[in-house]
């Protein structure tokens, strides 16, 4: 049967609405129902609002110990996360950075911020992430490893680190990552940004490399308003973490003495006292996102033309936004149904245009094929995942 192009778009926005209801529904809204108010407001009658208090500790040591890491910092948000782990492991200006074509603009820039150079490589099907064994016969063409550096014979470079990113909150498959990596002597960063309660066999996301990145923007699992942190299990390197982006100060009861050019990117308490409330109520967000993608998976097993993205055996994904793929036949009709959901108060969006097409990167070095993750960008579609739809369906 030929799907009509009028049915796949009242078929998607039917499924959706057995699911996420008949109001209007965002893509992926906050909860604030636990402690917020209440440690928010304990911020304004004490005074502490800003870089100092007792909630940024108390935020650090509630992720830290939900992350498994030895040491969690707080920061401004995911982008300055991103930015100081790469320069935790030593990226400097020139080197060349790998990393997918398909992710949020934030994991380039943050490539540049180092004076570095993005790299881009091609994702995998099955995870929406950087495909380690394209990466792998990549590098036997394009890499060379001499006294311990790897080197891009093509642009004479050194390539210092690979920047995976966990899409949508699916883990890449880390272990054969970290593989290629030794192999070539590059550091792993991850940008666990999307990934905070995404679990790769039974392990947090964000132990693969020395440190990794999240973000708690107001559109991640949960948020501070705005903020990131760099988790790492180096305790030496989280000490200077926390060092370099507290204006490097040198502790003295009044003398300013600082040691390094650090940066002023340390969380406000008011944002942590956000945070530590939100981190309380992972697990419950957790379940109700689960409940969400279990309930989607179900209501488009029927639609045809339409398949629902699921966690890829690895990884325990925590379903941040939930993503369906249009086959090949109809997927010249995205954006037509993102168009008519849209207008229909279903908000959905397309995955990220790829990186390397942005004219500001479009001369940075890449792989010739990048065509899972066009073909990724051209299928996918997010639809509403807040938590609070997963809960209505208790
Ligand atoms: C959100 C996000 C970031 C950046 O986080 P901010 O807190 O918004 O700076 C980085 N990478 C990815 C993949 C993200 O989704």
């Amino acid at each position: 049967m030929q799907t009509n192009p009028n049915h796949l778009s009242e078929n998607i926005i039917a499924a959706i609405r057995s699911v996420a209801g008949d109001q209007p529904v965002a893509l992926h809204e906050p909860k604030f129902t636990g402690n917020e108010a209440r440690y928010v407001n304990e911020c304004i009658t004490t005074g502490w609002v800003s870089s100092v208090g007792k909630f940024v500790d108390r935020f650090e040591q509630q992720l830290a110990e939900y992350t498994g890491v030895k040491r969690a910092i707080a920061v401004v948000n995911g982008t300055a996360a991103l930015q100081v782990a790469l320069q935790l492991v030593g990226v400097k200006r020139d080197d060349e950075v790998l990393l997918p074509t398909l992710t949020f603009i934030a994991t380039a820039n943050a490539v540049s911020y180092c004076g570095a150079i993005p790299h881009f490589v091609d994702s995998a099907i099955d995870t929406l992430g950087l495909d380690p064994n394209k990466l792998e016969a990549y590098l036997g063409e394009i890499a060379e490893v001499r006294s311990g550096s790897c080197f891009n014979k093509k642009t004479g470079r050194r390539i210092k680190a690979v920047l995976p990113m966990h899409a949508f909150g699916h883990s890449v498959d880390l272990d054969r990552l970290a593989d290629v990596c030794r192999t070539y002597c590059l550091e792993l960063v991850e940008d666990t940004a999307e990934s905070l309660g995404s679990f790769y066999k039974g392990k947090h996301t964000g132990h693969w490399g020395k440190v990794s990145a999240l973000s708690f923007n107001g559109n991640k699992i949960i948020t501070t308003g705005g903020g990131g942190a760099i988790l790492t299990n180096d305790e030496a390197l989280g000490k200077f973490a926390k060092h370099i982006t507290t204006t490097a100060k040198v502790p003295h009861q009044w003398a300013f003495m600082h040691d390094e050019i650090g940066y002023n990117y340390r969380l406000p308490n008011l944002n942590a006292a956000l945070g530590c409330a939100q981190l309380e109520q992972i697990d419950s967000f957790l379940v109700s996102k689960r409940r969400l993608a279990q309930r989607y998976q179900k209501a488009f097993a029927n639609v045809e033309g339409v398949s629902f993205f699921n966690e890829p055996e690895f990884s325990k994904s925590n379903y941040w936004l939930n993503a369906i793929l249009l086959d090949p036949a109809v997927a010249h009709l995205r954006d037509m149904v993102l168009e008519q959901t849209n207008t229909q108060g279903i908000m959905t969006r397309p995955a990220w245009e790829l990186i390397h097409q942005l004219k500001m990167y479009a001369s940075c070095p890449r792989m010739d094929d990048l065509s899972v993750a066009q073909s990724i960008l051209k299928h996918l579609i997010n639809i509403p995942s807040s938590v609070v739809l997963g809960e209505r369906l208790e």
